[in-house]
């Protein structure tokens, strides 16, 4: 029987990392397991608060927890902020497509992403380590605008130790007082340093839309195929199955069609960056 898509599943917050001053991460364990592809989105609900799509930030061969990084962006995501361990959730779906390993398989892939666009990342990026022999080599590039708005600051430590991984991180700018020793640039920048073959590598891009508009035409320029760009659209979100027609881009869902497209998919269609 499929699941309703209406119902949430009870989970439990068993722990928060706060990861920078606006971003924290849930450790949600449901009441019953929650299997999920990488790249997909939950509506996450909060008792008497309201409920909005996230993706979860962990690996997707883990379903008994679920990680959720949440960046504070208002009425919601500040209520959710506020949560402790022992506090109860609500958690819909699966919704959406996700990231197609398949076609990942046997090559060198890249990782670029800003922000709490970090997040659905790190859940591809667990998900790729728990099978890493299945690749050949994954290139993460990861920005952000300080030092402190670094998320998953220890586990990128424990990271950078995987013989096949290479991980950049790079700041905007390092404010008086806080310190950094990797690049500072804009995270497309550090594309200039890229050593994989664009023809033949996936590249998947999340984060704010200025850093997705110019990450994919940077891509484009270096000789990224228009179909091997994956991007995690985000678009104003209510019910999450195609009802609602909040999340349109055109002749796209990006909550059934999405949130994973190919730049070739949508590059006509209208706003696709707003
Ligand atoms: C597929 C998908 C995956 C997402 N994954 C993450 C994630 O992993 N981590 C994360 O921090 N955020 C994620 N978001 C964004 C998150 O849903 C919004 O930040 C959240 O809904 C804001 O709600 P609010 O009530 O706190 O803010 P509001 O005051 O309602 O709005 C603040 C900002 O959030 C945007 N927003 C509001 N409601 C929605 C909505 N229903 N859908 C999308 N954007 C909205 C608004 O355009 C505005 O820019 C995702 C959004 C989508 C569509």
């Amino acid at each position: 029987m499929r699941p309703n898509p209406y119902e949430a599943v009870p989970a439990v917050i068993t722990d928060t990392i706060d990861e920078t001053p606006l971003i924290r991460t849930l450790r949600l364990k449901p009441d019953r397991p929650l299997p999920f592809r990488t790249g997909q989105f939950i509506e996450l609900s909060l008792p008497g608060v309201g409920e909005a799509p996230f993706t979860p930030s962990s690996s997707h061969f883990i379903t008994d927890i679920m990680d959720v990084t949440i960046m504070k962006a208002g009425f919601v995501t500040e209520h959710i902020h506020r949560a402790k361990p022992g506090d109860r959730v609500g958690l819909r779906g699966p919704f959406g497509s996700s990231y197609p390993l398949e076609e990942f398989e046997g090559r060198d892939l890249l990782l670029l992403g800003g922000g709490c666009g970090l997040a659905p990342l790190r859940s591809l990026f667990l998900t790729l380590l728990d099978e890493i022999g299945k690749y050949k080599s994954v290139t993460f590039y990861a920005g952000a605008k300080t030092p402190q708005d670094c998320p998953f600051k220890d586990a990128f430590a424990e990271w950078h130790k995987h013989p096949q991984v290479k991980l950049v991180r790079a700041v905007d700018a390092v404010p008086p007082g806080e310190t950094w020793e990797e690049e500072v640039c804009l995270v497309t920048g550090l594309l200039k340093k890229l050593d994989v073959d664009p023809r033949e590598t996936p590249a998947v891009v999340c984060g704010p839309p200025v850093m997705m508009k110019f990450g994919t035409r940077d891509l484009l320029r270096l000789g990224f195929r228009e179909d091997r760009i994956y991007l995690s659209m985000e678009k104003k979100m209510y019910c999450g199955f195609g009802q609602c027609r909040h999340c349109m881009m055109g002749e796209y869902y990006v909550c059934k069609d999405g949130p994973v497209f190919t730049y070739a998919r949508i590059k006509d269609e209208e706003g696709i960056w707003d």
